[in-house]
């Protein structure tokens, strides 16, 4: 498919006219082709207003017709084939094999989307029948959840397929009924032309309004906010910067309707060593964190950026094994010049810091936005005295935690904010410690592993991608899995509404056979 640089809005191609921007290789430096047209309110009005006018056609349809959609667009970004992954490499440094495993993710997610779309328990129908003889009588209640309205989706820098175009947030979005508007990510323009052209080409397939899908290409903030701001947008979902984020909650909270964002922002997803497990097998475990630092080049929002553990030979042999690994971890190249320069100026700040020591680190950068891997150490007190040391580094490196002993393990756990996700290394003896920690990690993070490694997200039912800020906005809700969707419905209630008028889903027939909530119980009749 030859790329054209233009926007998509609705079943149109449209040239943006303020300005241009080129794709930028990471490893050369490169600029390369073609030129993609930027766009500005007015395009932002036009898939917006094109948007708007879709939802009700779009919500309304069958869930047969939404869930072929979802696979239609699966298997348009599978005939892509080498086409989608060599632009993806280019643009962003990121290894094919990692873009094909990646793919495979982006497809799976959509067809567990379609299938949650086929299966109508998203809907939620609850059903209390009246009863008119009680004092006060009750009317006849049925609840079902419905979509929120066009979505402004801004594609994520570090997962230019999973988590960008037609990725997680895209997926279900459209499994709810919701229309979709995605700014494309600066970074994989080609990427986002490539699949949003699969987006576009499976609309017009399946006969769905012309407006369920747009792409957008824009430059600099004002864009994205002025996105954030139409009215017709009624939920934003957005993976970045902690910065970006709260920059966009503000401007969705301070519009005349005020509207929700689901950002999933900052971490550094603690990983505590507890005694017993280190004692076992310190080697093992610093082998296995290495390999998840260095992994796509530390840039997953669950890459393990802080280490506790209790100070002791244990501990010593960790940081040995840890070091020696991490020494001839290549460096690798990060996904545009801004992050790797913002990953170079972290790592500066924990070598300025008189109470951090460098331990070890990674072979040296081999290009202007290769990252060099590194590790720091740190003691509790410190930790705790610097709030800085919480902050997200973006990339390969990592603060190990010395505490004192377990009770100080506990305090820096109830310190730290909120998280993705906590990882406990444990066995059976360290079960007493554990039982005291996992309270507080609960109320810290969205997922807790044991003796794994929190790099992996499955894309599942009860996957939890999601946490207290500022990991995400909202720690409600996740990013990744089936009840993804629920970030974008709403119930509602229908109080005595004639039958003739009542939607399938909630029927007194049943006709959709959907396990519903009657008078409390569940059932499928
Ligand atoms: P970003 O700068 O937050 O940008 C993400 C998207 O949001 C882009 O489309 C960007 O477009 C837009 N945006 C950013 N700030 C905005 C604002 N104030 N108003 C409106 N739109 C805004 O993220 P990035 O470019 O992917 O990477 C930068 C940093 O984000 C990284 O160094 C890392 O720290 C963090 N990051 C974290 C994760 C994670 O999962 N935790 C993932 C990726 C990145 P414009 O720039 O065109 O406005």
């Amino acid at each position: 498919m030859t790329l054209s640089g233009d926007m998509l809005i609705g079943q149109r191609a449209v040239r943006g006219t303020a300005g241009t921007l080129q794709a930028i290789n990471p490893a050369s430096n490169e600029k390369f082709g073609p030129d993609f047209g930027v766009g500005g309110s007015a395009e932002i009005d036009q898939a917006c207003t094109l948007a708007q006018q879709a939802f009700d056609g779009y919500r309304s349809c069958s869930a047969e017709q939404r869930a072929q959609f979802l696979e239609t667009i699966a298997s348009g970004i599978l005939a892509l084939g080498a086409e989608l992954i060599s632009r993806a490499s280019q643009e962003t440094g990121l290894p094919a094999v990692r873009l094909m495993i990646e793919r495979s993710r982006t497809v799976a997610q959509l067809r567990l989307f379609a299938g949650i779309a086929r299966s109508g328990q998203y809907l939620g129908a609850t059903l209390d029948s009246a009863l008119p003889e009680r004092i006060p009588p009750r009317a006849d209640l049925r609840l079902r959840k419905i979509a929120l309205g066009p979505v402004a989706v801004f594609g994520a820098s570090n997962f230019p397929l999973a988590f960008s175009v037609a990725g997680g947030d895209t997926a279900a979005a459209l499994a709810a009924g919701c229309p979709v508007i995605v700014k494309a990510h600066g970074a994989h323009l080609g990427t986002s032309e490539l699949v949003g052209r699969v987006i576009q080409a499976a609309v017009a397939s399946c006969c769905l309004p012309d407006g369920v899908f747009s792409l957008l290409i824009g430059d600099g903030n004002q864009f994205g906010q002025d996105l954030v701001s139409h009215p017709a947008i009624k939920a934003v979902a957005f993976t970045g910067s902690r910065q970006g984020g709260l920059a966009l909650m503000r401007t969705a909270a301070l519009r005349r309707e005020p509207i929700p964002v689901f950002a999933e922002m900052s971490c550094i997803n603690p990983m505590f060593l507890l005694p017993a497990a280190l004692a076992a097998r310190a080697p093992q475990i610093a082998a296995g964190f290495v390999e998840a630092l260095v992994t796509g080049v530390g840039q997953f929002c669950t890459s393990p950026g802080l280490l506790l553990a209790i100070d002791g030979a244990p501990l010593l042999q960790f940081l040995a094994a840890a070091v020696s690994a991490l020494q001839n971890k290549a460096a690798g190249t990060m996904l545009t010049a801004s992050i790797s320069n913002a990953y170079a100026n972290g790592v500066g700040r924990l070598n300025e810091m008189v109470s951090v020591r460098l331990l070890g680190k990674g072979l040296a950068a081999k290009n202007g936005c290769s990252a060099q891997a590194a590790l720091f150490v740190t003691d509790a007190a410190t930790f705790l005295a610097t709030p800085q040391l919480e902050d997200e580094n973006f990339g390969p490196s990592a603060l190990i935690v010395a505490c004192r002993d377990a009770e100080e393990m506990q305090t820096v756990a109830e310190y730290i904010s909120g998280q993705l996700t906590a990882t406990l290394h444990m066995d059976s003896a360290d079960h007493d410690l554990a039982r005291k920690l996992l309270p507080t990690l609960e109320r810290k993070a969205g997922r807790i592993l044991v003796n794994a490694y929190p790099t992996g997200v499955e894309v599942s039912h009860a996957m939890v991608h999601g946490g207290p800020f500022p990991a995400s906005s909202d720690s409600r809700s996740t990013a990744v899995g089936a009840t993804a969707i629920e970030r974008f419905l709403r119930p509602v209630c229908y109080q005595d509404l004639p039958a003739e008028l009542m939607p399938p889903e909630l029927r007194d027939e049943n006709p959709l056979g959907l396990w519903r909530i009657l008078n409390g119980e569940c059932v499928r009749t």
